[in-house]
């Protein structure tokens, strides 16, 4: 802490000595602070982000970030698709574009919906900077401040940020293995209702939830479906994920059983490769034309380098096939995990995930997870503490596991590092 009251436009020395500059010059700290608007009051670094610096040294086992495996992707097949961007469709690749995205490439779009039981027509969906901007888009249109998002309890620390920075209230329904609690998001309502609160929608990962890990069944798919009718609030699906099963196949998207109160966000992050930053939205009619009209004063159009180099791979390559080696070998690394848990660690309850990339587990009593992280990182493993995917400062009691990322190997030493860490503290 440099001291001083932020608030009030603090200064301090500059780094530089008065021997370097032939003054001892003063600036201070922020000068712009009271210019700020009052929602970047809600812009905080994410507890994930936090943890990249120290969780990226070598040596640290991180279970911690979500990334993809990407280096599973051949070579050569994105060598083509890249050749192709840069010779015969460069006049296109390199110039702006539609605000909605390519044409055919959201025919292919729809292509992919269709594993998931969605029939969609291309018109309706808007290509956008990874689904991470489709939640900003969505939540821009629709959220005034004092709003209300109902979202699980826990859920992605990305899409809480972003509620929090358009200063709406995030109000968490309880989840248990089976997803979303239909009983618990009734009374939730309720509630609120009462209260007079705005609800403006229920922000929902459906399969294999970041970060519990965790499936709707089509049972509550139908019945969260049918109490958000009734009380006319939309349904934000997210579903990155969902093609990434391992044992079988996910029950179908929300947005299959009805067009007119979903809007679904879907990503090539995990299928393919989130460097490219591509997602997309299917919205109604009404919704979508505001979104393409809020990306275009976003972005102008979405990058249109990436949509053809994806584009293309997905005509002349077997991405049904890579998607089958994804799933491999993520189900290999959450076996790993799983089983280390249950040799290391057999007490603490914990998610069985059936895709995705995390596991949740429950800490033992007492235990926080936010002050046992430093802990777990002078031992040289790294994980998300549960805090970070609540809005309301609880999740102290779990942390967040990925397996996406780190070896089976690795995987198995990562957990015996945090195991350790756990026992010693249980001794204590
Ligand atoms: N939603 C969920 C549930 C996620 O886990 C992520 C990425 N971790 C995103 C959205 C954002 O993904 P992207 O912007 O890369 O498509």
């Amino acid at each position: 802490m440099l001291g001083g009251n932020l608030t009030g436009g603090t200064t301090v020395s500059a780094s530089q000595s008065p021997a370097q500059t032939g003054t001892q010059q003063s600036i201070r700290l922020d000068p712009w602070l009271d210019r700020y608007a009052d929602r970047t009051a809600g812009l905080s670094a994410s507890e994930v982000r936090a943890l990249f610096a120290v969780a990226s040294r070598p040596e640290v086992v991180s279970l911690a970030g979500g990334m993809p495996f990407v280096s599973a992707l051949p070579q050569e097949m994105l060598q083509d698709a890249a050749r192709i961007a840069t010779t015969t469709r460069r006049g296109e690749a390199l110039q702006y574009g539609s605000g909605q995205g390519i044409p055919y490439f959201r025919e292919q779009i729809c292509e992919i919906m269709s594993l998931e039981g969605i029939h969609a027509h291309p018109d309706d969906v808007v290509v956008t900077t990874g689904s991470q901007q489709a939640v900003d888009l969505v939540s821009q249109i629709f959220l005034n401040p004092g709003d209300v998002v109902l979202a699980e309890g826990p859920s992605y620390v990305g899409s809480l940020g972003i509620f929090r920075s358009y200063q709406a209230e995030t109000v968490h329904v309880p989840m248990d293995d089976d997803g979303l609690i239909p009983q618990a998001l009734r009374e939730t309502i309720a509630r609120l209702e009462a209260a007079g609160r705005p609800i403006k929608f229920l922000y929902t990962i459906p399969d294999f939830h970041n970060p519990a890990g965790v499936t709707m069944t089509m049972e509550r798919r139908r019945e969260v479906l049918d109490i958000c009718h009734r009380h006319h609030i939309l349904v934000l699906e997210d579903n990155p994920y969902g093609l990434l099963w391992f044992d079988r196949v996910p029950p179908e998207a929300i947005r299959s059983l009805d067009s007119e109160g979903v809007i679904y966000l879907g990503s090539f992050s995990k299928i393919f490769a989130p460097g490219f930053r591509i997602g997309y939205v299917l919205a109604p009619h009404a919704i979508r034309e505001k979104i393409v009209l809020a990306n275009e004063s976003a972005v102008l159009s979405p990058t249109t380098f990436g949509q053809i180099m994806i584009s293309e791979y997905l005509d002349h390559n077997d991405w049904r096939g890579q998607i089958d080696t994804f799933r491999g070998l993520y189900r290999d690394r959450r076996d790993a995990m799983i089983n280390a848990l249950d040799e290391q660690l057999p007490t603490l309850p914990k998610t069985h995930p059936n895709g995705g990339f995390y596991v949740w587990l429950g800490l033992p009593e007492g235990f926080d997870s936010k002050e046992m992280l430093p802990l777990a990182v002078h031992e040289l493993v790294a994980y998300t503490p549960g805090t970070a995917f609540y809005a309301d400062g609880t999740g102290q009691d779990h942390i967040r596991l990925s397996f996406c990322y780190p070896t089976p190997e690795e995987i198995g030493v990562g957990i015996q590092r945090l195991a350790k860490v756990i026992h010693r503290e249980q001794d204590l």
